[in-house]
């Protein structure tokens, strides 16, 4: 189970979007998810620890922004 760090929505993992490919990092697998109740996005981190723990957290992203600056929200020059 996956639990949105953004707005505790829990789910398999399958019910999020992924938003690109997994990738690894470490002996984690990492996801880029997007919670489909929020569209919150998030990595989230699942693997097992060279201990043989099974280890698994979300990081929040920054949740879904348009497109960087707003026009004419800026400064009026
Ligand atoms: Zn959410």
């Amino acid at each position: 189970m996956v639990k949105c760090p953004y707005c505790g929505y829990e789910a398999k993992v399958e019910n999020f979007r992924l938003i690109k490919p997994p990738w690894k990092f470490r002996f984690y697998e990492v996801k880029s998810l997007e919670c489909p109740r929020c569209n919150g996005i998030f990595n989230y981190y699942s693997g097992i620890s060279p201990k043989g723990r099974k280890v698994e957290f979300t990081i929040r992203m920054k949740p879904r922004a348009t497109s960087g600056v707003k026009y004419g929200e800026d400064k009026k020059n």
